[in-house]
Parts: C-alpha cells; structure tokens; sequence
C-alpha cells in the first residue's frame, strides 16, 4: 500500500478509498431528507464533491445509471447507507434505495457549479 493522500479522502460517489480521489467537483451545499424502507436519512452536501476516476468518468459521460450502480456496490458506511444495504432482502428494497442514491446524485447535478478540475494539486 503505498498512497500519497495526505488526508483520508473518499470519492463521493462511490466512497471509495481503493481509487485515488482525483478529481474536485465544486457544488453548492445542499440537504435532502429521504424517506427509505423504515428509515429517515438525512443527507447533507457540504460543497463540493471528490471523485475517483471511475466514478470521474461516468460522471463525464453522464452514465447516471451505471454511476448508481457503482454507489450500491461501494455503499457508504456512514449516514446509515450500509445499513440500509444489508437490510435490503428483495429486489424492490435494492431498488428503493438505488433510486434514492439516483435523487442524492440529481442534486448533486442540479447543484453543481462549473466544471471539475484535478484535486491535489
Ligand atoms: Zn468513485
């Protein structure tokens, strides 16, 4: 493991951290109050947002399907998510909270300010 981030950073679309974090997305801070299965999940964007160069470049193309996909199958463990993933038992629950995911993601297009440039630099 030899890694050059100085802080722990995450992508935030996919949280990873296996992925350098390459890119800075600037965005206005917003919140969104979900409801999903049982449980309320606040969630609240504070500026801008990091990307690896996988979920970068999706992001590009605007493969939002594809872009979700990849947020499922790296799903956060903070703010409740992978709670919420593990509970998911059918198929209806998986895609309650891939559309979920999909309404975090459209704000964060509705709000995003500009293009992206390289973080870490
Ligand atoms: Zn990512």
């Amino acid at each position: 493991m030899s890694k050059h981030i100085p802080t722990r950073l995450v992508c935030d679309f996919c949280c990873s951290q296996n992925n350098t974090v390459a890119w800075s997305y600037p965005a206005k801070t917003f919140t969104i109050t979900q409801e999903v299965a049982d449980m309320t999940v606040d969630s609240t964007s504070h500026g801008g947002w990091a990307a690896c160069d996988a979920c970068h470049n999706l992001i590009e193309s605007n493969n939002r399907i594809s872009l979700v996909e990849r947020s499922f199958d790296h799903l956060c463990t903070n703010e409740g998510w992978e709670d919420l993933k593990l509970r998911a038992r059918t198929d209806m629950q998986v895609n309650i909270i891939k559309q979920s995911i999909r309404q975090l993601q459209d704000n964060f297009f509705s709000n995003r300010l500009g293009p992206c440039s390289r973080a870490n630099q």
